[in-house]
């Protein structure tokens, strides 16, 4: 059976997404597009030879009785209405991060979820896909490390542009790494703390650039991330967990070493997309699939909700300077 995938928002990642879809993934067809820019839809229906409709709305691409499964990919503060309209219509719905903007609007998601009784949501945290940090989990699943203790992480990228401000070194950077820890230490947060170091002279005025946040889990496992966006050399994600036993260390991406003019090197990614394309393969794969048996697994709603509720409390620790409390309602049993 092909899914039949409707694809809302189809700006860079909307459009990167139809592309894997139509072109190196199986049992997915995108038979629909919409965006608030009707051209753009059209012209990446041209751009990637698609036999799609374009819709005005994304509700009338939802209600479209050719559509299987949604795919929201358009700006973030749309994605509650959609991805409820979607659970409201009974398919299947992929959805970008965030899930919504205010934790308050995923917690909207998850009521409607659980009301239509079977899990609809799958969110876009693909760094559960990438193959290093399934490896990492398996690790510390499988006792290798003994109990974890601390992770040492950093989130790095060379530059960022001038509407890039400080809350969103946490909503749009940190993000992944706080649904990236819950999901490998099988834990959740207690605390955070934002620091800032001496500020970085390639930083324009409106972001504080880098930043250290500081996490503490229900367990007691210290967590410490640098986020360092305008450091220039390139796109690096580190990730470190230190256990009992051992520590693992992420695995670097594959790249050549040159032994060359006296010197021992490697390339450094420039371009974050490159360094989860793979991880994004995975994750799009398994939502069709998912929609395909009917059970749709992975980041679920609860996950969106998760780190929604830290990302707002790592916000309020960036304005006090103080360790900010983050408290977790109870998870429902509908979420496992
Ligand atoms: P983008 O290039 O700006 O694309 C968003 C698209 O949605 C644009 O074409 C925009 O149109 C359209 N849009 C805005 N309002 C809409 C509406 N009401 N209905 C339908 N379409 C609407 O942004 P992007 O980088 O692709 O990001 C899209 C989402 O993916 C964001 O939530 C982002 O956080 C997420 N994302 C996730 C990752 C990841 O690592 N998982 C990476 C990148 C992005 P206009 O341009 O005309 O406003």
């Amino acid at each position: 059976m092909t899914v039949r995938i409707g694809v809302i928002g189809t700006g860079m990642i909307g459009e990167e997404h139809s592309r894997r879809i139509t072109q190196t993934l199986t049992g997915g067809a995108i038979v629909a597009v919409s965006d608030v820019n009707a051209e753009q839809a059209q012209a990446v229906v041209e751009r990637l030879g698609l036999d799609a409709r374009v819709y005005a709305s994304g509700q009338e691409l939802i209600a479209a009785d050719d559509v299987d499964a949604v795919l929201v990919t358009s700006w973030g503060p749309t994605h509650e209405e959609y991805v409820l309209a979607a659970i409201e219509a009974g398919k299947p719905v992929f959805c970008e991060k965030p899930l919504a903007t205010t934790a308050q609007g995923c917690r909207n998601i998850i009521d409607a979820e659980i009301e239509a009784g079977k899990r609809l949501v799958q969110v876009g945290f693909m760094r559960r896909y990438d193959s290093g940090y399934q490896l990492m989990k398996e690790a510390i699943g499988g006792g290798r490390l003994g109990e974890p203790l601390m992770i040492h992480a950093a989130h790095r990228n060379p530059e960022v542009p001038e509407r890039y401000v400080t809350p969103m070194a946490i909503h749009d950077t940190l993000i992944h790494e706080l649904d990236t820890f819950r999901w490998l230490l099988d834990d959740d947060y207690k605390s955070a703390q934002v620091l800032f170091p001496r500020k970085t002279r390639h930083a324009h005025s409106k972001v504080e650039d880098p930043q250290m946040v500081l996490l503490e889990t229900v367990k007691g496992v210290r967590i410490d991330v640098e986020i360092f966006v305008n450091c220039r050399y390139g796109y690096d994600i580190q990730c470190a967990v230190v256990g009992e036993e051992g520590i693992a260390h992420l695995p670097e991406p594959q790249a050549l070493q040159y032994r060359q003019a006296g010197k021992l090197a490697s390339e450094i990614l420039q371009d974050w997309k490159k360094r989860f394309n793979d991880a994004f393969d995975v994750e799009l794969q398994a939502f069709i699939d998912g929609a395909a048996a009917g059970q749709i697994g992975g980041p679920s709603s609860w996950d969106g909700y998760a780190a929604a509720i830290a990302g707002d409390v790592c916000v309020k620790a960036q304005e006090s300077g103080a360790i900010e409390a983050i408290e977790m309602p109870e998870r429902p049993a509908f979420y496992g």
